[in-house]
C-alpha cells in the first residue's frame, strides 16, 4: 500500500488523517495516511522520507518553506508562493506544490463570497496569509491590508506580492481601529488549540461586513462569535481544509472530482469532527 502523510511539528491535533480517510473511502483509494510529527532538520526528515519510500505528503507548520531546498523541483504556483503544502514523488523525484490558495478560493466560492473590488484586511503574514493574499490579488481585490505582530514576514509577503503580481495596492497596518474594509481574514492560529481563548481580532472597532477565520477547530472561535454578535457574515476554515486536501489527494491518486463529491466529503467530515 502506498504511504502518504502530513509532515509538521507538534501536529497531533491535525484533522488531516480523518479527512484523507474520508476522501480515500469516497474515491475508493487504497493508501495509508499518517502524521509525521518531526522536529529534526528538514534535511534529515527528507532523507528519512526517501528511505521509507513515502509516495507523497502534505506539509504544515513549520516546514512549508523550510522543506523547499530539499525537494527536487516546484510547480509554478508553489514557486510563486514560495511555499509548499503538497509533495508528490514522481519518477523518484519529490515535487512540491501548493493547494492552499485554490482551497481558499473554493471555500469562498462555496460561501458565495467574491473578493473582486473588495478591501481585504489579512491578519497574519505566514504561509496561510500568503495563500489568502495570492487569491485576493488574483480575484482583483481593490486593496489588501496586512496586520501582523512582527515586521519581517509582513515585509517579505508584501515584497513577494508586489514583485510576483506587480500589485501595488498592498500595505501593512499597525492598528486596524477605525478602518472601513469589506472582508477580514484571520490567518493566524489565534482562536485555535493553545490560543483557544484569544480573539484574533476585535470586530467592534472596525467597519467590516464579512469575517473569514481559517481556524477550523473549534468550529466557532472567540473572534467568530464576536463577529456574529455585531452582525457580520462569518465563514470558518473547515471547507478550505477539505478542499485543499481533496486537491492534494487528486494529485497523488489521479482521480477527478465534482462539486457534489466535495460536498459529500465536507458533510461527512463535519459530522465526524463537530458532532
Ligand atoms: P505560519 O506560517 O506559522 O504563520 C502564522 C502567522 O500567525 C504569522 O503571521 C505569525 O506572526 C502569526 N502568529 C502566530 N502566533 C501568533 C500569536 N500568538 N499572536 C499573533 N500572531 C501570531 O502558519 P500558517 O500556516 O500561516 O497557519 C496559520 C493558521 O492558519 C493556523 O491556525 C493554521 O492551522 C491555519 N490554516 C488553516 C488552513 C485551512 O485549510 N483552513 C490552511 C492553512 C493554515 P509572526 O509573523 O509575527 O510570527
Amino acid at each position: 500500500m502506498n504511504k502518504y502523510g502530513l509532515l509538521g511539528g507538534r501536529i497531533d491535533y491535525s484533522l488531516s488523517p480523518t479527512i484523507h480517510q474520508v476522501i480515500n473511502r469516497q474515491f475508493d483509494v487504497s493508501a495509508s495516511y499518517q502524521i509525521y510529527d518531526d522536529s529534526r532538520s528538514p534535511e534529515l526528515i527528507m532523507a528519512d522520507i526517501k528511505r521509507r519510500n513515502i509516495s507523497g505528503f502534505n506539509v504544515t507548520i513549520p516546514y512549508k518553506q523550510l522543506i523547499i531546498p530539499h525537494l527536487d523541483c516546484l510547480t509554478r504556483r508553489a514557486a510563486k508562493m514560495d511555499s509548499v503544502n503538497t509533495v508528490t514523488r514522481i519518477n523518484g523525484r519529490y515535487v512540491g506544490d501548493n493547494t492552499d490558495s485554490s482551497g481558499f478560493a473554493a471555500m469562498l466560492k462555496r460561501n458565495n463570497l467574491s473578493l473582486k473590488n473588495k478591501k481585504v484586511l489579512v491578519l497574519g503574514a505566514g504561509g496561510a496569509a500568503n495563500a489568502v493574499v495570492d487569491w485576493a490579488i488574483q480575484s482583483d481585490a481593490n486593496m489588501v491590508l496586512i496586520y501582523n505582530r512582527t515586521r519581517l514576514r509582513t515585509n517579505q509577503l508584501m515584497i513577494r506580492a508586489k514583485s510576483t503580481y506587480q500589485f501595488d495596492n498592498i500595505m501593512s497596518v499597525f492598528d486596524y481601529h477605525g478602518l472601513v474594509v469589506d472582508v477580514v481574514v484571520n490567518a493566524t492560529p489565534l482562536g485555535a488549540a493553545q490560543y483557544r481563548d484569544e480573539a484574533a481580532f476585535n470586530p467592534t472597532v472596525i467597519d467590516a461586513s464579512t469575517y473569514v477565520d481559517l481556524v477550523y477547530r473549534p468550529r466557532c472561535t472567540v473572534a467568530m462569535r464576536a463577529a456574529k454578535d455585531v452582525g457580520m457574515k462569518v465563514i470558518g476554515g473547515l471547507d478550505m481544509l477539505v478542499y485543499q486536501a481533496v486537491e492534494s489527494a487528486s494529485i497523488w491518486h489521479g482521480f477527478s472530482y465534482e462539486c457534489a463529491d466535495v460536498e459529500e466529503i465536507i458533510c461527512n467530515v463535519r459530522e465526524l469532527v463537530y458532532n
